[in-house]
């Protein structure tokens, strides 16, 4: 034999015994959890069973159907350090499912590992002053809001009510942002099972710079079993959706330029979440406006939502929860998305639409093809309130004094797997393209937001050298055996 085919054979024999050794050890963690743990791990290898093709399904994106060796479905804390010992003693790969709404393929799901799947741990308690409620990371935020509404409070967390706690992982966009912050900037304190098998409370005076890691730094410092979210009294909100035929747009792209540069500057109880949608060769704007008041109609600041022409609304006075379980009723399940953030400029939103339209016409041939476009303002003063709340990790302190930040969510769904071939490199190009016109006209701002991030998208890079620097420290000071790099490999890995 040649000595190059040799030395082929040899190296794929060496990757066929590198797979098997892991095989093994999967296997071996899959048996060990359900000694130790019964009716807490489902194999593939058990035919017929129903929760473990239920739990490895139930992903929001089709890129995330993937094929775990088994699932664990832990019930509390203690459940998930015996796993993470187990995991680490034998150099298991798994993966770490809150709400499955990731988009991105392997973030919170994994082939021929153990998909960890936290959806039973959903205790939810107030602390005796009700400043604070500290809820299990398997719940949705329909779930969250219907607990914390019941008892006249809300939280700074997501607007759709099936997505899950790992929203507050990467930033967090949410109806309260204009007053409060960030999601993110509106956790306490985050109940932590690290590296090693044990459990952490991580806030503003005890392990701080863990705190501040996972205020962006998603999967890379440990499980997260609790976070415990700030309280706001609420009475609810008078709130609901536009919709807006084609023949509005020119209207609504000047009302989401106002959004951006006064109204949720200047307004910080009201929140709007600008969305153009195309379907069926057509788009329109279907957009969520909300007043954070107990009123019956729109404030002054928010008038020019409802002076466009529309041809349906449902506003009214009611719970988040509410809302956020009908936000959900209109919006298919996907498959990928992209996001960037620019310094709010008239011209180039206005232009990134007709673009992003273009795209969608072209696409249009396509089966089941959707294309969905929102831009969500953080303002100077969401930005001053993660600061005054102990700073988070994605760097947008750095932006310009007293500018908003407009941050782009393009996302596209389709429903055969073979058209990947043809849409997905189209997508990314065009979604670059649009990056770079916006670092020509010297608007583009480096943050990547993880939540709305695909999977070649440099996220934690985002947030600066500094902040880089020291989510690595921090990650070598938790987790020096580098197991939630090395073992959980999905989702936005920091690089060290
Ligand atoms: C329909 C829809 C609506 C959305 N609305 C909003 C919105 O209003 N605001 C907003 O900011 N974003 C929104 N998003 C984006 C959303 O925040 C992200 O998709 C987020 O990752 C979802 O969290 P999850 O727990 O549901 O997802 P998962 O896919 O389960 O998890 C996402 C990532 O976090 C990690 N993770 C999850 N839980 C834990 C844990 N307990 N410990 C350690 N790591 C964990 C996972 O490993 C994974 O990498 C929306 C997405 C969709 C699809």
């Amino acid at each position: 034999m040649h000595a190059g085919s040799l030395a082929s054979v040899l190296t794929l024999l060496g990757v066929v015994t590198a797979l098997s050794y892991q095989d093994a050890a999967v296997t071996q963690c899959c048996s060990q959890l359900a000694a130790q743990l019964p009716n807490t791990t489902f194999s593939r290898d058990v035919s017929n069973s129903s929760i473990y093709y239920k739990t490895k399904t139930s992903f929001w994106s089709a890129t995330e159907w993937l094929n775990p060796t088994c699932v664990f479905l832990p019930a509390r804390t203690a459940d998930v350090e015996i796993a993470v010992s187990i995991f680490t003693a034998n150099e298991c790969p798994f993966a770490i499912r809150g709400g499955g709404h990731s988009a991105i393929r392997a973030a919170a799901n994994i082939d021929d590992g153990i998909l960890v799947s936290m959806k039973i741990i959903k205790d939810i308690t107030f602390s005796n002053d009700i400043a604070t409620v500290s809820v299990g990371a398997g719940l949705t935020w329909a779930e969250v809001y219907e607990a914390t509404e019941a008892r006249g409070y809300m939280v700074v967390a997501g607007r759709f009510g099936t997505v899950g706690t790992g929203l507050v992982l990467g930033a967090g966009f949410s109806y309260l942002n204009n007053r409060h912050g960030l999601g993110a900037d509106n956790v306490a304190g985050h109940n932590v099972i690290l590296a090693n098998g044990t459990t952490v409370f991580a806030n503003a005076t005890h392990y701080s710079d863990l705190h501040w890691a996972l205020k962006g730094g998603g999967n890379n410092f440990g499980v997260v079993s609790h976070y415990e979210l700030v309280l706001y009294p609420s009475y609810g909100c008078f709130g609901g959706r536009f919709t807006y035929p084609h023949s509005s747009i020119e209207a609504v792209k000047k009302a989401i330029y106002e959004y951006h540069v006064k109204t949720a500057i200047e307004d910080k109880d009201v929140h709007v979440l600008p969305t153009y949608v195309f379907a069926d060769n057509t788009t329109y704007g279907y957009t969520p406006v909300v007043s954070n008041r107990n009123v019956t109609s729109l404030p002054e600041s928010l008038r020019a939502w409802s002076e466009i022409p529309h041809t349906n609304e449902t506003l009214k006075l009611r719970k988040y929860g509410n809302l956020a379980n009908e936000l959900v009723a209109g919006f298919p399940d996907g498959q990928s998305h992209y996001t960037f953030t620019v310094y709010p400029d008239q011209a180039f939103f206005s232009e990134l639409f007709d673009l992003w339209e273009k795209f969608c016409v072209s696409m249009a041939h396509i089966g089941g093809f959707n294309g969905l476009h929102t831009v969500t303002p953080i303002t100077p003063h969401a930005i001053a309130e993660g600061i005054r709340r102990g700073h988070n990790a994605l760097g947008i302190g750095q932006a310009k004094p007293n500018t908003t930040l407009s941050v782009f969510y393009l996302g596209i769904i389709f429903n055969n797997g073979a058209d990947s071939e043809e849409v997905f490199p189209a997508w990314e190009i065009f979604v670059r393209t649009l990056q770079v016109r916006a670092s020509v006209l010297g608007i583009l701002f480096p943050y990547i937001m993880m939540n709305y991030s695909d999977h070649n998208q440099q996220v934690l890079q985002s947030y600066g050298e500094r902040n880089v620097k020291r989510l690595q420290t921090v990650q070598r000071r938790y987790g020096p055996s580098l197991v939630f790099q090395r073992l959980v490999t999905g989702g936005q890995k920091l690089q060290l």
